[in-house]
């Protein structure tokens, strides 16, 4: 019997890949017909990233080397390094890329399909697939991963009725458009640009980031507070049309529009696994919401799951409830490799993109740019972002990453 993935995003496909390489019999499944469709993310991730996570090199759009912030009053502040600090992916690309991968391992990809749900039984699990015509199919198999993103479409039922482990769960909604920009304008190359503060939007951030072939990604997200009546689709299309005009970019051809949202809890304490069937990725909560950036710690929880899951077919070790023992290790160990670093960023996400409103949001902001401009430079900003290295910052600037100032 085979390990059944739903959903083929980064987490999917990579598992995918790796249980294949590894011996396993397994079938990959995703909504999406092809793998360009509704490539939602900006996708941009820190140059470290591309060994450590074997990123194909095909899925880079651009290199960076400068972080670029503008500041609640237009201002902008710059930090440029000599190295290569990140990359912008093509979010689609990356998808095509490892699916490719994951079929010339030997994987069953079946696109344009969707997993219906998933009966977890003593002996195996019972899956209901739905084909690109609307016919519905029953599969045995061993294992049924979730790797769904945030819609955590078949392990959702298990982790809300625990109250997703009495966490909080964080929502971002981004909203991206790829624009055509023959002039090439040398503002937005090599680096990353944000846009920070009320001017910009409330409870969010803006982003232009440079692409191959003369194209712009232009974005916002909003992370917006339970108890706000802001509606994040209007603040977004608002602010995205206010920062195109003020820049000028609103003549250029928009190529693509698409957009996505970003859920994770703060702590990560929901389940990560119900019987038969396991959790990956964004279904998990691995993204991170202080960058909005997922697609990295996607990849390590696929890495981390593989040789476990690998483990639990050949087991048949149960524990009185019905858990595998060895996918209990799993959630611990994926912890673990996240570490404390990541629950801190979260943490800091929720204070600052909550707290991120009006005059006193944007006094906090001028302190922290002012701050970072006087003592940081590109490679500590990285630190900062990529790797949750905060304490770097110490007394003077932790009170106000974390809004106590
Ligand atoms: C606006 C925005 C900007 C972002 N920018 C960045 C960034 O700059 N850098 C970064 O690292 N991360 C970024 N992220 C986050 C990142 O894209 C995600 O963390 C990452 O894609 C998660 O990978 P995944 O494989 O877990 O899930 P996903 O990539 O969401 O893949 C899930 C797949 O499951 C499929 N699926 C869903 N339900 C079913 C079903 N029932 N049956 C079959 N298939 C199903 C979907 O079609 C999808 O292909 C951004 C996210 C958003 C929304």
């Amino acid at each position: 019997m085979s390990i059944l993935i739903a959903g083929a995003g980064p987490a999917g496909s990579r598992l995918a890949e790796i249980l294949a390489n590894r011996g396993c019999k397994v079938t990959l499944v995703d909504r999406l017909k092809n793998a360009y469709q509704n490539s939602f993310s900006s996708a941009v991730v820190p140059i470290s990233s591309i060994d450590n996570f074997s990123i194909p090199i095909k899925s880079i759009s651009a290199y960076w080397k400068s972080w670029q912030i503008f500041a609640p009053d237009g201002s902008s502040h710059k930090w440029s390094s000599k190295n290569e600090l990140g990359v912008v992916l093509d979010f689609g690309e990356l998808r095509q890329q490892l699916w490719t991968k994951a079929i010339n391992a030997g994987v069953e990809m079946l696109s344009g399909w969707k997993v219906n749900s998933v009966h977890s039984l003593s002996s195996h699990a019972q899956v209901e697939l739905q084909d690109p015509n609307g016919n519905k199919h029953l599969r045995k198999v061993l294992f049924v991963v979730d790797a769904t993103g945030q819609k955590r479409s078949l392990i959702k039922h298990s982790q809300a009725s625990s109250n997703f482990g009495n966490d909080e769960l964080l929502k971002g909604t981004g909203i991206e458009w790829i624009l055509q920009d023959e002039k090439s304008s040398n503002k937005w190359k090599n680096s990353i640009s944000f846009f920070l503060g009320s001017c910009w939007i409330n409870h969010g951030y803006g982003w232009i980031f440079p692409m191959a072939k003369n194209k712009l990604k232009v974005g916002f997200c909003s992370i917006i507070p339970p108890n706000s009546t802001l509606c994040s689709n209007s603040s977004n299309i608002n602010a995205l049309k206010k920062l195109l005009s003020k820049f000028s970019l609103n003549t250029l051809p928009v190529i693509e529009r698409h957009g996505g949202e970003i859920k994770s809890t703060i702590k990560r304490r929901e389940s990560h696994s119900d019987g038969r069937l396991v959790g990956i990725g964004d279904a998990v909560s691995t993204a991170n919401l202080l960058g909005g950036e997922g697609i990295r710690h996607a990849l390590l929880s696929a890495e981390i799951l593989a040789p476990l899951l690998e483990e639990a077919c050949n087991s048949l070790n149960i524990s009185k409830n019905g858990e595998f023992f060895v996918l209990q290790k799993y959630q611990k160990s994926l912890s673990r490799c996240l570490g404390w670093r990541w629950t801190v960023s979260n943490r800091i996400a929720k204070k600052t993109w909550w707290g991120l409103s009006g005059k006193i949001g944007d006094e906090r902001l001028f302190k922290l740019l002012n701050g970072l401009a006087l003592k940081a430079s590109a490679e500590d900003i990285s630190a900062l972002l990529f790797e949750y290295e905060f304490e770097r910052y110490g007394l003077r600037l932790l009170p106000y990453l974390i809004g106590l100032r």
